[in-house]
């Protein structure tokens, strides 16, 4: 028998098939190919797949996509259609939580938070060993929270969300408004007389981020992750050096900030769903 394990994202879909002591990996263009006709696809390809656990960047709850502010998708009972069609059961979480699944077990912690920035930024808690869902499973769903206007619109529709100055998309859009041809990486951002604000502007964002995290999740360990983070080690040390300006100080004492170390922490916690309740 094999599983088919997913993590999808604003920018890639990597899958991995695991069965019979080997594993195919795949990464393709998340915008190439519609989710269900991607594992339609597997499926035909690999008819023992008994399983399929996805990690999604998106709002989902109880194996329902509500939305994706960063992924061409409309709400979709995936679980439900899967195993209609397909008769094969499916589990899906938001990435973050899967991610966070992941750390926790990496850390081995029950009191650790997860702060990712890529193509969008995303948090998410472990008090006490279970994940902090809510009500509709969008619990720290930190990048649209309200943090300044802006003459932007983020991916979930309004102008002053975190995620548009905290995020590589919201890097991107900046850049685009001011007319500019640079990318959206924040060593050259730095660097550069013009830009340099955009990446001014990520940082103050960042650092608001991190501190609401920590002052409302109170973590013992705040693990960064995601491609920004992979690419700007200082954000670390940033965070390390200023965080006291921006959280609660008894929300501070002990808490450590680690980097992740993972190779993908969201496809890791993928795999985890099939055995976790929480
Ligand atoms: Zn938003």
């Amino acid at each position: 028998m094999k599983k088919l394990f997913i993590d999808i994202g604003g920018t890639h879909l990597r899958s991995e098939i695991e069965g019979d002591g080997d594993i195919i990996r795949e990464c393709i263009d998340s915008n190439s190919i519609a989710l269900v006709a991607f594992i339609e696809q597997q499926i035909a390809l690999h008819p023992q797949i008994d399983f399929i656990g996805i990690s999604y960047a998106g709002q989902v709850d109880n194996g329902v996509i509500i939305s994706a502010p960063n992924i061409n998708i409309d709400k979709y009972e995936i679980a439900l259609e899967i195993e209609r069609r397909c008769g094969i059961p499916l589990l899906i979480d938001n990435d973050l939580n899967c991610a966070l699944r992941a750390e926790a077990a990496y850390w081995k912690s029950e009191q650790i938070a997860a702060l990712y920035v890529g193509t969008g930024i995303g948090a998410a808690v472990i008090d006490h060993g279970m994940l902090v869902r809510g009500a509709k499973n969008m619990a720290y769903e930190i990048g649209h929270i309200p943090y300044k206007p802006s003459p932007l619109v983020c991916g979930c529709g309004r102008s002053n969300c975190l995620e548009l100055y905290a995020s590589g998309s919201g890097m991107a859009k900046w850049l685009e408004y001011y007319g500019s041809k640079a990318s959206p990486v924040l060593a050259e951002l730095k660097g550069s007389i013009n830009d340099a604000l955009v990446a001014e502007e990520f940082e103050e964002a960042f650092l608001h981020a991190a501190g609401v995290l920590v002052t409302l999740g109170n973590p013992e360990i705040l693990v960064l992750g995601g491609g920004v983070i992979e690419q700007n080690p200082y954000l670390a040390t940033l965070l390390n050096n200023k965080l006291k300006n921006y959280a609660l100080s008894p929300a501070l004492q002990g808490l450590r900030i680690e980097t992740s170390v993972l190779e993908n922490a969201p496809l890791m916690g993928a795999k985890l769903l099939e055995n976790h309740n929480g």
